[in-house]
């Protein structure tokens, strides 16, 4: 277990640009982290970075529920096509659920985006 000097104290935070542990720099005040590959952060920068990060998976998570509800419609419309009303209803009531899941995610963005 080889550390460099003055390497400071493992904290359970890992390094936005390369995933790797974060330590805690023991002297610096306000606190400083740094990783093993030599990323250095102040913890405002370890805030924002997050808050980047949060942003961008709930991005995606919203594409792939809109991609979902599109499929959903699509998959329904070939039911009916094909005379099969049952299964085309439960993939729409599906569909509008999904629907439901996206407008709350979007409305959870809109607060982490437009609060602070
Ligand atoms: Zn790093």
């Amino acid at each position: 277990m080889e550390q460099p000097p003055a390497s400071g104290r493992p904290v359970p935070l890992t390094c936005p640009e390369c995933g790797g542990t974060l330590s805690e720099l023991p002297v610096a005040r306000p606190p400083r982290y740094r990783c093993h590959t030599g990323h250095a952060f102040t913890a405002t920068d370890l805030v924002s970075a997050q808050a980047r990060r949060n942003d961008a998976a709930l991005q995606s998570s919203l594409r792939v529920l809109q991609v979902r509800e599109q499929l959903l419609r699509r998959v329904a419309a070939v039911s009916r096509n094909i005379g099969e009303e049952a299964q085309a209803q439960a993939g729409l009531r599906q569909a509008a659920k999904v629907r439901e899941q996206a407008r709350r995610l979007a409305g959870l963005l809109e607060q982490e985006t437009g609060g602070a």
